[in-house]
């Protein structure tokens, strides 16, 4: 007997067939002894249409800001999951299985006070430890806790995957398996790339850097969770046949295991492309060369909570002046562009520019660290292509390189092609 903690994404309860479905998934670990707990998604399309409404608000009521209560934001958006855990609970009680509904504060899943992107900071698992023990399914909401402020707190877009893998790790589980709407973690995403190809494992810090990266199969907090806590999970797909051979198979279930590099024994020097649209680029032109510049540019944006990420900084001939272009999300770049002005003069810059519209590809492995020329082969690989580099930036583990937009899935497809990933 094991005790596992099984989570569905939007397109797997996106309408009562699905949800029914899932309930047959269920069905097939609690009938094989299992004690198991469920964390659900909104239906898929749901939160973006609770965060439409939300965002429609300040037209009607005048209100200037698009998120003016984030508090009251959390209230609308979390109400999705609240929806899906009461009718897979439903569907569970009609195939005979005890099973109940539980919300992020009846747990309760404590977070910060961050709303809106609020972080896990402590589940208690006692009582679902207690009901599973007695042989009732908990049907958890996912991507909501209970704030310091005993108010409901949403985690961030793409949260229910850390809500499971928190209470994977709150209730000790033996497995955490995300099912999604693919079969596993892709060396891209399958569906800009056919030629992609399903990994059977993948190291914590890989997916860490995919899902930073963009590969929205997971989000960021869950993986960073799974390595901490040394959770088990596998990402797994809900549209097979629940009973076909090889589902319930506990140590080895079909899909992609992410697990420390140690237990891979084949590691190859890169593991896969990621890709993130919607990048903006920011210039300053002519800035004085001197000590405390970047704090002068960077400090007060930070402060406004623009996350920068690229940066590159050209000096000139002379030494005296500098360039320096960073990148931001396109969503951003209007408030750092007023941020910036407002603080020119204590900068010393001549003109700003900025171009949107960007897409970061990167390309990702950890067989990098103990390879020369990874990166060589992806400049050719794009130059060939004729597509030109805005920006580079490099880690242990990862190159990313920063395009023009329509170039973007060219670019994947070519990067992918290059490091021999394609299936054959
Ligand atoms: P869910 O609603 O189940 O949480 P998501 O849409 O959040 O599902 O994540 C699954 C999607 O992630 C897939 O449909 C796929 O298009 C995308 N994806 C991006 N990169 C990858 C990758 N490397 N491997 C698998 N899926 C990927
Ligand atoms: N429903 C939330 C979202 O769409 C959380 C999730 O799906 O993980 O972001
Ligand atoms: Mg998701």
């Amino acid at each position: 007997m094991a005790r596992i903690v099984m989570k569905f994404g939007g397109t797997s309860v996106a309408d009562l067939d699905r949800i029914k479905n899932v309930a047959r998934h269920v069905k097939r670990e609690v009938d094989a002894g299992h004690e198991v707990a469920v964390v659900v998604s909104a239906m898929s399309g749901k939160t973006n249409e609770l965060v439409g409404w939300v965002q429609g608000t300040p037209k009607v009521v005048g209100a200037n800001s698009p998120f003016y209560d984030a508090r009251e934001y959390d209230a609308v958006v979390a109400s999705g999951e609240q929806v899906t855990s009461g009718l897979l609970a439903i569907a569970l009680q009609a195939m005979d299985i005890n099973a109940r509904s539980w919300q992020g504060w009846q747990i309760p899943i404590r977070t910060d006070n961050a709303h809106g992107a609020a972080r896990i900071l402590e589940i208690d698992g006692s009582d679902i430890i207690k009901r599973m023990g007695e042989g009732q399914v908990a049907v958890i909401a996912g991507f909501q806790g209970l704030g310091p402020d005993n108010r409901i707190a949403t985690l961030g877009r793409g949260g229910s995957d850390t809500s499971a893998v928190a209470i994977a790790a709150a209730v000790k589980a033996d497995r955490c398996d995300i099912y999604t709407d693919v079969d596993g973690v892709y060396t891209t995403d399958p569906r800009i790339v056919p030629q992609a190809r399903r990994l059977k494992k993948i190291a914590f810090e890989e997916m860490l850097e995919m899902a930073s990266l963009g590969a929205k199969v997971l989000q960021v907090r869950s993986v960073e969770l799974a390595m901490v806590h040394k959770v088990r999970t596998f990402v797994r797909s809900s549209f097979e046949d629940p009973d076909a051979p090889g589902m319930g198979d506990l140590l080895n279930p079909p899909g992609t295991l992410i697990c420390d590099e140690d237990e891979i024994v084949e590691q190859e020097v890169v593991t896969g492309i990621a890709y993130a649209k919607d990048e903006a680029q920011i210039s300053l032109r002519r800035l004085a060369d001197r000590p405390g510049v970047s704090a002068a540019i960077f400090g007060p944006l930070a402060e406004s909570h623009i996350n920068v990420d690229m940066i590159v900084q050209n000096i000139s001939e002379d030494g005296s002046k500098t360039d320096m272009t960073f990148t931001v999300p396109s969503g951003d770049v209007d408030k750092a562009i007023k941020v910036l002005g407002e603080n020119k003069e204590k900068i010393g810059y001549d003109v700003v520019q900025n171009e949107s519209g960007l897409v970061k590809v990167s390309v990702i492995g950890i067989g990098m660290r103990s390879h020369a020329g990874v990166a060589a082969t992806a400049f050719k690989a794009l130059a060939d292509k004729g597509i030109n580099i805005k920006a580079i930036t490099t880690s242990e583990i990862k190159i990313s390189i920063l395009i023009d937009g329509p170039y973007a899935e060219l670019a994947v497809r070519t990067l992918h092609s290059c490091y021999g990933l394609d299936k054959n």
